[in-house]
Formats: structure tokens, C-alpha cells, sequence
């Protein structure tokens, strides 16, 4: 299987459709889900193609885990979570929907379940809990 360009994270990347940015470094890109499944559920991708883990090279898996730990950290304060759920899924069987590599980072409070999936978040809630993280990221 090989890398599509005109995926929708690859897009994203390129500034041809919107995102709700939270953080970027020299190899990586953080910004929220648009369907999330808990507040504050953003996603972590390399700025360089990879279609998921089974392509990735080492050095992009070590730019895009250390970004996940610093989101985890900022997810949790910003939503005085409990605890955070890392998920990340590799081609359809594996449950993988957009395919360019990303790490989805979910703050989770105890006996809150995931909500489903599929439902688009209110824009201006999005926005809200962006700046929550972006301050907390600040902080
Ligand atoms: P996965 O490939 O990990 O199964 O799921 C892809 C994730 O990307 C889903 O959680 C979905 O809500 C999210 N997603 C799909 N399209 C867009 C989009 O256009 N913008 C953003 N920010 N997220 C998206």
C-alpha cells in the first residue's frame, strides 16, 4: 500500500483545508479531531508522509510519540482529566479511516465512556477546547 497525497491529513498539512490548530514543531502537526469522541480529542501527525505505522520510518515514529507525550500532558491539564487513551489504527481491517499516519489523544475521566464515533463537533465548541489546550500547552 503506498502513500496517497490527496488524503485529507496530507491536505491539511498543506493549508488546503482547514484545521483547528494546537501545536507544530519541525516534524510534527497536533490539531483537533473534528468528530471527537471526548472533549479535547486532537490527532498527532508527522509533517512527512507516512501512510501509518507499517510504513513510518523509525525517526518519524520517535517525532510523532514525543509529541503525543507533550499532548498527553496538555490534554490532561486542560481538561483535568484522570488519565489519557492513546489510539492509533493501521489499514481498514486495523480500523484506519484517513490514511496518513496520526495518534489520536483522547483525556479521559473515570466512568466516562469514549463517545461513538461519527458526530461532527459544534465549530465554536472545537474552538473552545483548542484554546483550553493551547493555553495549557503555554502554561
Ligand atoms: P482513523 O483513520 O484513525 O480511523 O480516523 C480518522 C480520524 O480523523 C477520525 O477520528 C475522524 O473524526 C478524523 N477526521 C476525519 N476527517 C477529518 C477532517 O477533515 N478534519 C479533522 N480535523 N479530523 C478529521
Amino acid at each position: 500500500m503506498s502513500y496517497d497525497p490527496e488524503n485529507i491529513f496530507a491536505k491539511i498539512l498543506r493549508g488546503e483545508i482547514p484545521s483547528e490548530k494546537l501545536y507544530e514543531d519541525d516534524h510534527t502537526y497536533v490539531f483537533m479531531d473534528i468528530m471527537p469522541r471526548a472533549d479535547g480529542h486532537c490527532l498527532v501527525i508527522p509533517k512527512t508522509p507516512a501512510r501509518n505505522i507499517l510504513d513510518a520510518t523509525p525517526a518519524q515514529m520517535a517525532a510523532v510519540m514525543e509529541t503525543t507525550q507533550k499532548m498527553s500532558h496538555a490534554v490532561m491539564a486542560a481538561f483535568g482529566a484522570g488519565g489519557v487513551t492513546i489510539q492509533q489504527f493501521n489499514e481498514p481491517a486495523g480500523g484506519q479511516e484517513v490514511y496518513h499516519l496520526h495518534f489520536h489523544v483522547l483525556p479521559r475521566h473515570e466512568g466516562v465512556s469514549l463517545r461513538p464515533p461519527g458526530k461532527l463537533e459544534d465549530r465554536e465548541v472545537l474552538a473552545a477546547n483548542a484554546q483550553k489546550i493551547r493555553d495549557a500547552l503555554a502554561a
